[in-house]
């Protein structure tokens, strides 16, 4: 580990004084993608910003059709939480999926989001739910927010202070886990809008979350989906392009299937 220096900010304006002070600097979280990436020196930093303790990140609110849910809450606090599981239960499914009991309990929403992963599983939820993350500077379409492989729309010293989440009809989450990290070999988030909207997003298969349009249409027209194409899809020592591709469809089946249970 490169050495820096270590920095609590007590406020969130205090937060993003730091980071456009030092230009070397990232946001601290639930530090548990950043501390292993600088431990193998897969990053560097001048000064790390710990936004962990700050208030202005906290907490979840019901606000008419949409649901805010704070950057700084937790995996395992957004899976156990009432109005979650009472307004988006696909949403409380997924969190109480990522990773295992330590990272839910330390893991972060802002964090999971702001570092992009293309095997993390909230990508596919904010895409799904026409989700709005908001930041301490503006609001960003979360169409508009994740940019590919480990890359999103945020500026440097921008800081996630929340994601607001359109409330729908129903929704759902299905994941194939990589038996080793329990990250997404294919996750498929389907959501149906108050307005009949179909969203239909899949993490794990490429090098970044994507809307499956074909799925979308063929739910919306109450026709079986065809296969998921593979051809640009994730082909590496922990699953051939191919396969990940029938297991999105695979997973796609098993989250209609819960809908049609009325399981969420
Ligand atoms: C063993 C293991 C298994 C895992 N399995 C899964 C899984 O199955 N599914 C899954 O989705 N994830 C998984 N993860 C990742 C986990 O969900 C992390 O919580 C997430 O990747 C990062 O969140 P964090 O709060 O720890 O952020 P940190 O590690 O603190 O930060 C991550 C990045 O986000 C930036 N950041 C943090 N907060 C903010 C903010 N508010 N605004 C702007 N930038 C910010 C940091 O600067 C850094 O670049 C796993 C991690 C581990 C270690």
């Amino acid at each position: 580990m490169h050495a820096f220096e270590y920095l609590r900010a007590g406020g969130l304006k205090q937060a993003g004084d730091w980071l456009r002070q030092h230009p070397e600097s990232r946001p601290l979280a639930g530090g548990m993608t950043l501390v292993p990436s600088l431990k193998h020196r897969l990053a560097q930093v001048s000064h790390l910003v710990d936004v962990g303790r700050l208030t202005e990140l906290r907490g979840i609110d019901s606000q008419g059709q949409t649901l805010r849910v704070g950057a700084g809450m937790r995996h395992a606090e957004v899976a156990e939480d009432a109005q979650v599981r009472q307004h988006l239960p696909g949403l409380a499914q997924l969190a109480g999926q990522i990773g295992d009991p330590q990272v839910r309990a330390r893991g972060t929403l802002g964090g999971s989001v702001a570092n992009n992963d293309p095997v993390a599983d909230y990508p596919a939820a904010l895409l799904a739910l026409d989700a709005v993350v908001i930041t301490d500077q503006r609001e960003i379409a979360a169409a508009d927010f994740f940019l590919g492989m480990f890359s999103t729309a945020l500026q440097a010293d921008e800081l996630i202070v929340a994601v607001r989440f359109q409330v729908p009809r129903r929704s759902a989450y299905a994941k194939f886990r990589h038996p080793a990290s329990g990250y997404a070999m294919a996750g498929v988030f389907v959501a149906e809008h108050a307005d009949g909207q179909r969203r239909v997003a899949v993490t794990g298969a490429a090098d970044g979350v994507f809307r499956w349009s074909e799925a979308e249409q063929a739910w919306a027209q109450g026709r079986q989906p065809g296969a998921l194409r593979h051809d640009g899809l994730l082909d590496d020592i922990h699953a051939p392009a191919r396969y990940r591709a029938h297991l999105a469809s695979v997973m796609l089946q098993q989250a209609l299937a819960q809908l049609a249970a009325e399981k969420v």
